[in-house]
């Protein structure tokens, strides 16, 4: 037996810096200057503790509530091993509650450190449980919303010297995009994560002015992101589109690739349901000749889940890694000042985090038993 015999949730939140102007991840949203992560450890009845993650940064009041009151509670009692059965049970149980948000986000979590506990149960690593044999994998800088050429030209290159095969922007003007593309050498691809902001006829303008200045893909140029048959008009323009992140489940990015929208899948393992419902993405994508390439702007054990669905796909692909300094170093795996990630040999996730620094940073904590 191996059942799931309590849930600790730990919401962490650490000090970073990131060289430059700070602003919000939206406009109208507040400086960022701390990033949290939404812990989950699954202990077993046979004494295997899983770890995982779920979605996060500002809505983590509601993630951590959700899963104390509701989904934590539903898990305990329930066989470990059972993996894609619990998630689609779940699913069903819960989806009156929403079938994105913090709902999603709890049985992500819960899913991720299942998938922790199998690997360390088989002595495996997960991307080999996945059918992987690639342990080292390439990174790429997502940078943060700078707003000022200077600041962006300056940390682009940074991160080029740093060993980062491309750098993506969170910015949303073509001179920002120009000042990061004329700082840095022309095999180094730029990519540009723009946050939904335009309406189709918008975003055709700026696809077409953008479409032969070496930019590796558009990111969410359409608001509203599941606007399918818009995105597929953007990409008619001849400009590379990527989407995905903002997404509930798989039958959403079915609707991505019927419509031709996307030259890019963003599924998030945080947010989509976890590792299970990944794959079906992956599979999916694949089937329909798209290119899989995850949402990863977190840095706890859900990086470590990233970083193993890379490693074990046949199309290699960069992990989203977020350019910034912490004030201190929770999770090892987390390195963004390297453009390469040699994943361990440990069985499961390899998330080992640093217990003083864990403790230091946690501002809540619970045990649903
Ligand atoms: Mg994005």
């Amino acid at each position: 037996m191996s059942n799931i015999k309590s849930i600790d949730l730990l919401r962490v939140s650490l000090p970073f810096d990131i060289n430059g102007p700070r602003n919000g991840i939206r406009p109208g949203m507040a400086a960022w200057t701390k990033m949290e992560s939404m812990m989950v450890r699954v202990n077993t009845t046979d004494g295997i503790s899983g770890w995982g993650e779920a979605f996060g940064h500002f809505v983590n009041p509601g993630t951590f509530a959700t899963l104390q009151g509701l989904v934590a509670p539903w898990y305990i009692g329930k066989d470990s091993r059972s993996i894609a059965p619990l998630l689609d049970q779940a699913d069903r149980t819960f989806s009156g509650f929403g079938r994105g948000g913090p709902v999603r986000y709890a049985l992500s979590a819960i899913d991720i450190a299942l998938w922790d506990i199998a690997g360390q149960r088989a002595g495996q690593p997960v991307y080999r449980l996945l059918g992987g044999n690639t342990p080292t994998i390439g990174l790429y800088a997502s940078l943060f919303r700078y707003g000022d050429p200077d600041a962006i030209a300056r940390v682009s290159r940074e991160a080029e010297a740093a060993g980062h095969a491309m750098i993506k922007l969170h910015e949303a003007t073509i001179p920002n995009f120009m000042a990061a593309r004329e700082a840095l050498k022309p095999e180094t691809h730029v990519s540009l994560d723009v946050g939904s902001p335009w309406t189709v006829g918008e975003a055709r303008v700026i696809a077409r002015a953008i479409r032969d200045k070496n930019f590796a893909w558009l990111e969410e140029p359409v608001w509203p992101p599941e606007d399918f048959a818009g995105l597929a008009q953007v990409r008619s323009e001849g400009m590379p589109i990527s989407c995905g992140e903002n997404v509930g489940t798989v039958h959403e990015f079915r609707a991505f690739f019927e419509n031709g929208a996307i030259d890019v899948a963003q599924p998030s393992v945080i947010k989509i349901g976890g590792i299970t419902e990944m794959r079906r993405v992956i599979a999916l994508a694949e089937a329909h000749s798209v290119r899989m390439v995850p949402h990863c702007f977190y840095w706890g054990p859900g990086y470590n889940a990233s970083a193993h669905m890379v490693a074990a796909q046949a199309r290699p692909a960069l992990l989203e890694t977020a350019y910034l300094t912490f004030e201190d170093t929770i999770n090892p795996t987390f390195n963004p000042k390297s453009g390469k990630l040699a994943l361990p040999e440990t069985p499961g996730l390899g998330f080992t985090p640093n217990a003083a620094a864990l403790e230091k940073y946690t501002i809540a904590k619970a045990t649903v038993a």
